[in-house]
């Protein structure tokens, strides 16, 4: 059996302070492989230097929509930095009305930014989108997203949003949310997106599942997300974790396993 955490911030101090014994944890949990994820440009140096001296690890370059007032990318700049064997994906990026308000005109400009890139140089989005499902898919489908396709990460929305985004050739990646008890309404998601569209991911360092919620979450505890998915579906872990990783790989073409 191999997982693949599809998801995680492994640059963060808290991880990247303890990176040999969160890679150990790894081995002994059969997680093969873990996608590091951009948030800013300044911390996609150490993101790139993950992957470079890890033949496990792959890197995206993006810009989170939780960060305002940093330095803004383009196209062309989101492009170059992409071009790199072992950055796999553009992101993370979309919309997040939840942690900020106001006018967010920004969030969506900066979201139609990374789509072109994405398109242009033919790579994988990974997309986080939280209290603006209607504006993210509409944004999607305007800038053409469906020609790249790429992952709906730490997959809280409805079915029908789901469903929608697989229309679209995108994936839907489960984290640690589903795992907690009062997440009635993400299990029931869970257990009707088809196989073949579903990830898993741990969002570490944060989002630990149960029975870590609330610690320092780490790639190894996808284990834990790929188990309940697992559950809910009724089925062997192995199956879902054969099923997942294959999808992971299926998607990100360009990683080599
Ligand atoms: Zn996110
Ligand atoms: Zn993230």
């Amino acid at each position: 059996m191999m997982l693949v955490d599809s998801h995680c911030h492994l640059n963060f101090p808290e991880l990247a302070e303890n990176l040999p014994h969160i890679k150990q944890a790894m081995q002994q949990n059969n997680v093969g492989h873990a996608l590091c994820i951009s948030v800013t440009l300044p911390d996609f140096p150490q993101v790139l230097a993950l992957a470079e001296s890890n033949d496990n690890f792959f890197a995206t370059v993006g810009v989170h929509p939780d960060y305002e007032d940093i330095e803004e990318p383009t196209v062309e700049q989101l492009i170059t930095l992409a071009n790199h064997p072992k950055v796999i994906g553009i992101g993370e990026t979309g919309l997040d009305y939840f942690r900020l308000t106001g006018d967010l005109e920004w969030q969506r400009t900066r979201f139609r930014t990374h789509i072109r890139a994405a398109v242009a140089c033919n790579k994988p989005l990974i997309i986080h989108t939280r209290n603006a499902a209607e504006d993210t898919l509409r944004i999607m489908r305007e800038e053409g997203a469906q020609q790249v396709g790429g992952v709906m990460h730490c997959f809280t929305e409805t079915l029908d949003v789901a469903m929608e985004a697989i229309s679209l050739g995108f994936y839907i990646s489960f984290s640690g949310i589903v795992t907690f008890k009062n997440a009635t309404a993400l299990k029931e998601v869970a257990k009707h997106v088809p196989l073949d569209r579903i990830l898993v991911e741990t969002d570490s360092p944060y989002l630990a599942p149960i029975p870590f919620r609330g610690k320092t979450n780490q790639p190894a505890y996808v284990k834990h997300v790929a188990e309940e998915v697992a559950k809910l579906r009724n089925i062997e872990l192995d199956a879902l974790a054969t099923a997942t990783t294959n999808n992971f790989f299926t998607l990100f073409k360009q990683a080599k396993r």
